[in-house]
């Protein structure tokens, strides 16, 4: 298993983390397979969107705030139940194919850390198989 490490800036961000995963998948040399990209926090996720405009980004981390709002009567003594919620919703791992030893993504698709509890330093695991 590879780690990469995430500083994060704000309590809602995403990262473009697909260099970082490039780098680590060619280290592998692994001509052909899976790479699973893990997030080991409870506050954070990964996903894979566009990363052309960056204003996707920003209007994800939008429309998850309006639904998901900071406080709403949750129990969980902490108060970071929205960041939970959001870390549910959106998953804590991609799976991407490995052909040639590059990975495959679509030509708009970046692999992002989703912080939903920031800031904070993050790690993210990588395993291919
Ligand atoms: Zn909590």
């Amino acid at each position: 298993m590879e780690e990469i490490f995430v500083k994060t800036n704000s309590r809602n961000e995403m990262i473009d983390i697909t260099s970082k995963v490039r780098e680590k998948v060619k280290q592998c040399k692994i001509k052909d397979g899976i790479c699973t990209v893990y997030c080991p926090h409870t506050t954070g996720a990964i996903t894979i969107n566009e990363n052309a405009d960056p204003d996707v980004t920003s209007d994800i981390l939008m429309k998850l705030n309006a639904m998901i709002p900071p406080h709403e009567g949750y129990s969980h003594i902490e108060g970071n139940s929205d960041s939970h919620i959001k870390s549910s919703l959106i998953g804590n791992s991609s799976q991407i194919i490995i052909e040639n030893g590059n990975l495959q993504l679509g030509t708009w698709q970046g692999i992002y850390f989703c912080e939903f509890d920031g800031p904070r330093s993050r790690k993210v695991w990588i395993s291919v198989l």
